[in-house]
Order: structure tokens, then C-alpha cells, then sequence
């Protein structure tokens, strides 16, 4: 395939304008700072790839995200719960049939868990297509280098060359994402996610552990049930498809203002359903915030230790001033130390704002440390601690705790520390393979699903 732009732009056709009162709101939101975007070489080359993405065919559709927020509504009024997980990098290496597949099979098997624990709809949302920018906390590596920031910015190798912007990522962005979307909707559509094949997902190298024995018992327990509706009579769609929404952050405002179409006059960001905002560019007066609250679609926030709660109120005040349920998702990421005695004011602030938002928990983002032998890790122990500490918080102020948001891949890696195979930091290295943060592997997130259905049964 020919990554370069040779079409010729000026050969592309004219979009149909933004009405005055949106345009002046978007350009007002592009011109306010925006950090951790990537210093493009070309500005003019840069423009030339946005106006090609301009032209493409959008990865999702309005009336799709509109349903999501529909659910999203649902999940913030505490009819449903928000499973939300992925890689936290995809890479265009990584974006193949065996890759897609493991990712969704565990975010099912997952869902199964919790829907089969507490009898309560799952929505299920991956970090998946398009889920390629990374923002980091230093602009430089260790070796002194530029550091990689997503596969639609630089490469990940170690030379000055890789590490170099190069805007045409972008369109190699929205190639990849389209790709597993659609891979992504062919097998939710049909087949995969049958629920009569919910034996398939237990992958043999989870089979045998106590998570996926124990996974192995609610599947024949919804076997039998399988049964006993077909010889009632009973046969719905629904046990034969799933529903599943993709979702990356929303960093690369090249990226997303490219992907920006309208719908019956609404603006939606078509690169996914949902789209988050990263605890480092969330700030009230910045550009991801005031572009955020320009979409349709529905917009999630990181909020680390350091968020006040009149941060919290301001910022669902900007990205919600219609008081649409469920429109904003709060993603907290306190850390397992730190979030029984800062999330608990937050949560109250904006319930009496008289806002309904979706409180998710992130345990992972502030639980990130380095083993002895050098690995950025995160340990199992931690990470149910935060999502108990969030359950506590929420059950004392009689608010619903909506949803987790973790990282975690359907494949046999060893980057957390712990959970019942004990991986150590000796083990580590044997199958560390993420390009960005240490994921949760397949029987670490099983485990982790039937810990979080006790806490919702609770
Ligand atoms: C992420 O979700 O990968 C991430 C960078 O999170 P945060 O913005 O919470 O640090
Ligand atoms: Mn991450």
C-alpha cells in the first residue's frame, strides 16, 4: 500500500461549510493550547493530510453513537454497568485477526462474568481502533531521543528517524482502525459472540487456571439456560450478537478535527463512539476540553489525585451544559493508596450540580511503579484494591459505581505483578510485550471480573 498523499487535495470536494455558530466554536476551540501534540515537521503537508481524512468514509456512524449514549445514560442512572478495556497502545503491527480477536474474546468473557454475577446489562466498549497517541510525561526517552507517542505520530524503534512526526501516520491510523472495526463488527455480528459459543472463549492456556475453570462453570450454568429457553420456545437475536463500541483517547487534535462530520446539524467525531480526554490535557481552558464539549458523542475525563472538587464540577459543567444523562463518564484514577479519601468529595460536588455522570474506575494509570529489575509494572493487589476502594466510596454516598476502564490484552503476557499465577519480577521479562503500559493478561482480567461482580452483588 501507498502511505503518501498523491492525490491531489485541491481535486478533493468542497465539504459542505459548518453553519457560523459551530465554526466559530471549533475555531475558537483549535485556537486555545493544546499540549502533548506532535511538533509535525510540514505544517502545510500536515493540512494536506487533513484534508484527505476529511474526505474518507467516518469508522462509525451518528445513529450508532447515539446509541451508546442511550446505554451511557442507562450505566449513569444505575440500570447497567460501563466494562470498558483494550491495549493501552494498539500498534499497526499489532493489528491483526489473532490480536483483535484475543482483545474482544476477553472483554466477552469478562462481560459474561459480570452480566452472569449481577444479572445487570454490560456495556462493552474497547480501546480499540483507533487507540494509536500516546501522551508522555517527558518529551525525551532515557536514551535522550524523542519519545514515542503513538503509532500516529512516530515509530517505536530507537533511532532519530523513527522517532521523527510524520503526519501521513494519521492516514495509516484511520487505515488501521477501519480495518479492526470492521473485523471488530464481522465477529460480534456473527459468530464470535454468539452466546451458544461462550465455551469458545476460554482460550486453552486460560482453561486450566483456577479463573478459567472457575469462567468454565458459569458457562455451563448459561448453557443449560441456552437449553432450557430453546426448548421454550425461545430464540433471540440478542443471544446471538453483541453490542461492542470502540473508544481511544482523544489526543491528536489534527486527527480528530479531521474526522469531525455533521449529522442533522449535530458535529460527532466519527473516528469512534466514545472518546476520552487524558488526565494531562485536561485543562478547563484548553483546547481537548473545548473541543470535547463541541461533539455529540460521549465524552469520558481522567481525573487524577490532584482533581479538586470544584475541577470536577467545572469540567462536567463545560462538557455537559444540556444535563444530558450519562453524557460525560468520570473516569477516576486515583491510585489504591490515595482513592478512598479523594474520590468520595468529588463524587459528592457533582451529584449536587445535579449532574448525571458515569463514574468509572481506572485502576491502573496510578498504580504504575518500576520492579527491581526495571520494569514499569503495576501489581495485581493494587489494582483490586483501587476498584474496592471505588466501590466503598460509592456504596457509603449511595451513588452507582458505573464501570471499570482497564488495560488488558487477550494474550499470555506477563507485565502485571501477581493475581493467582503470582507472576513475579523475575517472570517479567519472559513475556513482556507492551508497547506503553503493563497490561492486565487474559487470566488476570477473569479474575479481576469476578472480584469486581462480588463487589456489585455486594
Ligand atoms: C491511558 O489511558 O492510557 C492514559 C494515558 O491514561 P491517563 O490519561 O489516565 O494517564
Ligand atoms: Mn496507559
Amino acid at each position: 500500500m501507498n502511505w503518501t498523499v498523491d492525490i491531489p487535495v485541491e481535486t478533493l470536494p468542497d465539504l459542505p461549510p459548518l453553519p457560523p455558530h459551530l465554526r466559530s466554536a471549533l475555531d475558537d476551540a483549535l485556537s486555545r493550547p493544546a499540549l502533548q501534540q506532535p511538533s509535525w515537521p510540514d505544517p502545510d503537508y500536515t493540512a494536506r493530510v487533513r484534508a484527505l481524512l476529511e474526505s474518507v468514509p467516518p469508522i462509525t456512524v451518528a445513529t450508532e453513537v447515539d446509541r451508546l449514549q442511550e446505554r451511557l445514560a442507562s450505566v449513569a442512572r444505575g440500570e447497567a454497568f460501563l466494562l470498558q478495556g483494550g491495549d493501552c497502545a494498539e500498534t499497526f503491527v499489532d493489528n491483526t485477526e489473532p490480536h483483535i480477536r484475543g482483545t474482544i474474546r476477553t472483554l466477552l468473557q469478562m462481560s459474561v462474568v459480570l452480566t452472569y454475577g449481577t444479572s445487570m446489562p454490560v456495556v462493552k466498549v474497547g480501546r480499540i481502533a483507533g487507540q494509536y497517541a500516546k501522551p508522555r510525561s517527558s518529551d525525551t526517552d532515557a536514551l535522550g531521543l524523542p519519545s514515542y507517542r503513538g503509532d500516529m505520530v512516530n515509530a517505536f524503534e530507537a533511532t532519530p528517524e523513527a522517532r521523527r512526526p510524520d503526519p501521513v501516520r494519521m492516514l495509516r491510523a484511520y487505515a488501521n482502525a477501519s480495518a479492526a472495526l470492521n473485523l471488530t463488527r464481522a465477529i460480534t455480528g456473527a459468530g464470535l459472540a454468539d452466546l451458544h459459543h461462550v465455551h469458545e472463549w476460554n482460550m486453552d492456556f486460560v482453561a486450566e487456571s483456577a479463573a478459567g475453570e472457575r469462567y468454565e462453570r458459569v458457562a455451563q450454568d448459561i448453557d443449560r439456560s441456552l437449553r432450557f429457553m430453546t426448548a421454550c420456545g425461545v430464540d433471540d437475536s440478542s443471544l446471538r450478537t453483541v453490542e461492542m463500541y470502540c473508544s481511544h483517547e482523544m489526543l491528536v487534535l489534527d486527527y480528530e478535527r479531521a474526522m469531525l462530520r455533521l449529522d442533522q446539524g449535530r458535529l460527532y467525531d466519527l473516528s469512534a463512539h466514545q472518546l476520552w480526554i487524558g488526565e494531562r490535557t485536561r485543562q478547563l481552558d484548553g483546547a481537548h476540553v473545548a473541543f470535547a464539549s463541541l461533539i455529540a458523542n460521549p465524552v469520558g475525563v481522567k481525573i487524577g489525585p490532584t482533581t479538586t472538587p470544584q475541577d470536577a464540577v467545572a469540567l462536567v459543567e463545560q462538557l455537559d451544559p444540556h444535563r444530558v444523562d450519562g453524557r460525560v463518564t468520570l473516569v477516576s484514577r486515583m491510585g489504591n493508596d490515595k482513592v478512598r479519601d479523594t474520590l468520595g468529595p468529588i463524587v459528592e460536588a457533582v451529584r449536587d450540580s445535579g449532574h448525571l455522570v458515569v463514574w468509572q474506575c481506572d485502576p491502573m494509570h496510578a498504580n504504575t511503579e518500576e520492579s527491581p529489575s526495571g520494569y514499569k509494572t503495576r501489581r495485581f493487589d493494587r489494582v483490586v484494591d483501587e476498584v474496592k476502594g471505588f466501590f466503598e466510596v460509592h456504596r457509603r454516598l449511595g451513588t452507582h459505581p458505573g464501570g471499570i476502564h482497564v488495560e488488558h490484552t487477550g494474550e499470555d503476557v506477563t507485565e502485571c505483578l501477581g493475581g493467582a499465577q503470582d507472576i513475579s519480577d523475575e517472570m517479567l521479562g519472559s513475556r513482556y510485550e507492551t508497547a506503553c503500559d503493563p497490561r492486565l493478561n487474559t487470566q488476570q482480567s477473569l479474575e479481576l471480573a469476578f472480584l469486581v461482580a462480588e463487589m456489585l452483588r455486594e
